[in-house]
């Protein structure tokens, strides 16, 4: 960091007053390849270029501000609400360059990383809530994660601790979010998405707990968590639709635990669900750490009848090894694709050969991030099987029952029921 951008987050905590401010690290991992590839001036456009367009997806308030090409893009959010606003920031930045950046005929992959602290929440000063932000992009490095929040003082401002009562003593709660059959125009599942009101730090953007709680080794205890409580609430909601399926998604760090197929198994008999009506969402990083082993699970969750979706497909580097290595049913179309598909001429075709490909495979094509009326009607003309978003229905408590969400909605009246975050508000 210079000295000018830490001058940036001085004159804007003074600003800010009583107000949350938080402050992003970007690193590119990739930097010096880049400027070695690229030459220092093409480098430097490139920097100029970044800019632009994390702006773009910033709030207007929000201010970048690079530095010398060797040292990290600094961020600045002022007006936070809650500190998960800050986290569907860097979310949204991380989404944004996913993809590889094209500039004069070159193609770079950056690779970012971030650190994350908030104000007043893990530091009071400028100096130290930078030192703060460095340290949760220093720990993101070490653990091999793209995004961490910073840690006060000693104590991170999500502590381990507050994740183990949270799992333990109920305080997490699930949303349910629903598919649509686009043959039959009904709602034919729901997916169980972790939610967490933090007492003190408000919303917490569940990629972060759940991160954290494979950092910390809960990983075992999210699972049972989340398949206990969806399996349960689900029960609920089948007592009104009996032939209502359920989607869970399995955590990345648990296939490297004995019992998993014994624990879903047992869950099902418990709540009494027929193994064909439960869906297990995997991604890629799931599998592909350990491909052998992770196969074999889901080959034998597949035996037993339990449908395999692959989650986020077309986000990572979408291997075709998953599908030499176990029998998926579903391939779940990232969203990144799928939003912008009325709009966007080239995601409509990425969005056809998906389907295409489900297809040609033996699987059901499910897209997800369906947002507006227009992208429904054209996944439905191109023959995909299935939906999810927010126009159909947003992820919400089992509590608010299935109004709503059946028949298929015409409007956008669906996509206006508030969600636990927004970003930008
Ligand atoms: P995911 O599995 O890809 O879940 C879909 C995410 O997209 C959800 O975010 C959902 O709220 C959001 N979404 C749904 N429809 C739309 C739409 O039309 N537009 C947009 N922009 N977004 C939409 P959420 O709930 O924040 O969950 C984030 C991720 O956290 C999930 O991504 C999943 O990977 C993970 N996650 C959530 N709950 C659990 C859980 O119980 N266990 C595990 N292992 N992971 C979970
Ligand atoms: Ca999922
Ligand atoms: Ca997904």
């Amino acid at each position: 960091m210079e000295t000018t951008q830490l001058e940036a987050v001085k004159q804007a905590l003074a600003v800010a007053g009583s107000s949350r401010l938080g402050l992003l690290l970007l690193h590119v991992q990739r930097r010096r390849q880049i400027q070695a590839h690229l030459g220092l001036q093409l480098s430097e456009r490139l920097q100029g270029m970044l800019a632009e367009r994390l702006q773009q997806v910033l709030r207007p308030d929000d201010r970048v501000l690079t530095g010398a090409l060797d040292t990290e893009i600094m961020v600045l959010l002022p007006d936070l609400l809650s500190p998960g606003h800050a986290q569907m920031a860097a979310l949204r930045i991380l989404r944004e360059f996913d993809q590889p950046v094209e500039i004069e005929g070159h193609t770079v992959l950056l690779g970012l990383t971030i650190g994350l602290a908030i104000a007043p929440d893990h530091a009071l000063a400028g100096e130290e809530l930078a030192r703060a932000a460095l340290l949760a992009l220093d720990e993101a490095e070490r653990e091999g994660q793209r995004f961490a929040m910073a840690v006060a003082g000693t104590a991170s401002g999500l502590r381990v601790e507050d994740l183990r009562r949270a799992l333990l003593e109920n305080e997490m709660t699930l949303a349910f979010q629903p598919q649509l059959d686009l043959r039959s125009g009904q709602i034919v599942a729901v997916e169980a998405l972790a939610r967490w009101d933090h007492p003190e730090l408000g919303d917490i953007a569940p990629e972060l707990f759940i991160g954290m709680a494979e950092r910390m080794g809960l990983s075992t205890e999210l699972t049972r968590w989340s398949l206990n409580a969806a399996l349960r609430e689900h029960a609920q909601l089948r007592r009104q639709m009996p032939e209502l399926g359920c989607a869970v998604n399995l955590s990345p760090k648990i296939f490297g635990q004995s019992g998993l197929i014994e624990q879903i198994l047992g869950a099902l008999r418990l709540w009494d669900l027929p193994p064909r009506m439960l869906t297990v969402e995997v991604t890629e990083t799931a599998v592909l750490e350990d491909a052998d082993y992770s196969g074999w699970v889901l080959a034998q969750l597949h035996a037993a009848g339990v449908d395999i979706s692959i989650d986020d497909f077309g986000r990572g580097y979408s291997s075709f090894s998953y599908f030499k290595h176990f029998p998926a049913r579903e391939l779940k179309i990232d969203q990144l694709f799928v939003t912008q598909v009325a709009a966007d001429e080239s995601d409509l075709r990425i969005v056809r050969s998906m389907i295409e490909l489900a297809h040609n495979l033996g699987m059901r094509a499910l897209a997800e991030g369906v947002e507006d009326a227009q992208a429904l009607r054209l996944l439905t003309e191109m023959g995909c099987d299935r939906a999810q978003g927010f126009h159909i229905g947003r992820p919400r408590p089992v509590g608010a029952g299935l109004e709503g969400w059946s028949p298929v909605p015409s409007g956008s009246e669906s996509a206006s029921a508030s969600e636990s975050i927004s970003y930008p508000p």
